[in-house]
């Protein structure tokens, strides 16, 4: 079922939807299937099977650690592991991501709080909004509360949207993360270059960082098109007074590549993957020693 779903969720990207939007169309018995893991997925977080998985951003100039991304997981006894590329779109489907998403903010902005205090460090913790999260009314101050609750400084957390999310599915899309800003949060555009966004849409985005897609990070070295993309976006980000990010760093050509042109901040499984909490804490006390 699950390995089903993702290719129905693949196809469906593919065909210029974004994953958020895809519904996905199984067969009738997958039917009853889907709705049992949605049962599941409803108790997960009550049954303590969520984890928040970290992974590293690194300075493009010092290679020191700046921070770093929350990537949800769910470790269900009788699923195992499954990839939120397959359980956040059900999430959003269902309503269930409000509850899921609040519960790794909440998560990350603690972990964040306690290894800073711990570390000395000025460590950056992103955390992705879902669509539905943005539809919320009072997501500026639920966000607020949270930071208030865990003593996390605004300026710590950084809030990552897909480039793909329509102005038109949430009208007031600016404006929210307009809000975020004012209370001190920093914003970025997810999954840069993926969606159809204008320039114009680029330009009045409320984002203080832009994170060029995998798509083409992982081109460097071998498409001369996507490297010229690559460069563009990098110098358009800093014209724009924007700072860049790029993910799906794999490869040290990729490094190079990304460094001489100027990147910020790089993150990808060629540093570190996403990791749990103990374990992220592990490489700051390791890196502490160093
Ligand atoms: P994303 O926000 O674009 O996150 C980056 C994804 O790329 C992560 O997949 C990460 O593990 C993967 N990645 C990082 N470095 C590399 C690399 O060098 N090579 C390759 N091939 N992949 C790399 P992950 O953790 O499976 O998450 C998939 C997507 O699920 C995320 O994409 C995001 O859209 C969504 N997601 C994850 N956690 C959350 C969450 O807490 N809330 C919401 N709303 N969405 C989430
Ligand atoms: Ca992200
Ligand atoms: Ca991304
Ligand atoms: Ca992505």
């Amino acid at each position: 079922l699950l390995l089903q779903a993702e290719e129905a969720m693949r196809s469906a990207k593919g065909m210029g939807h974004s994953n958020y939007q895809a519904y996905v169309v199984m067969p009738e018995e997958s039917q009853r299937q889907r709705l049992a893991l949605e049962e599941k997925l409803r108790k997960a977080e009550r049954n303590g099977e969520l984890r928040v998985y970290y992974q590293p951003q690194i300075d493009g100039r010092t290679e020191d650690i700046v921070g770093m991304e929350a990537l949800i997981r769910w470790e269900n006894p009788e699923l195992g592991m499954i990839s939120p590329g397959f359980f956040i779109p059900l999430a959003e489907q269902t309503g269930l991501i409000v509850d899921l998403g609040l519960w790794v903010l909440r998560a990350a902005c603690a972990d964040a709080r306690r290894w800073q205090a711990r570390f000395g460090l000025p460590l950056r913790v992103s955390v992705n909004l879902s669509a539905l999260q943005l539809r919320q009314g009072d997501l500026v101050e639920r966000i607020g509360a949270v930071l208030a609750e865990t003593g996390l400084d605004p300026r710590s957390l950084d809030l990552e949207v897909t480039e793909s999310i329509s102005l038109k599915a949430i009208p007031n899309l600016l404006a929210t993360l307009q809000a975020l800003r004012e209370i001190g949060c920093r914003t970025s555009i997810d999954d840069f270059g993926t969606g159809q966004s204008s320039l114009d849409y680029i330009k009045r985005f409320p984002a203080d960082s832009i994170k060029i897609d995998q798509a083409f990070v992982r081109n460097i070295g071998v498409d001369p098109d996507d490297e010229a993309i690559v460069r563009a976006t990098i110098d358009m980000a800093h014209n724009l007074g924007r700072t860049l990010v790029a993910e799906g760093v794999e490869v040290e050509r990729h490094v190079e590549f990304l460094r001489a042109h100027g990147c910020d901040v790089l993150q990808g499984y060629l540093f570190c993957r996403p990791v749990p909490a103990a374990t992220f804490e592990a490489m700051l006390i390791e890196r502490e020693r160093l």
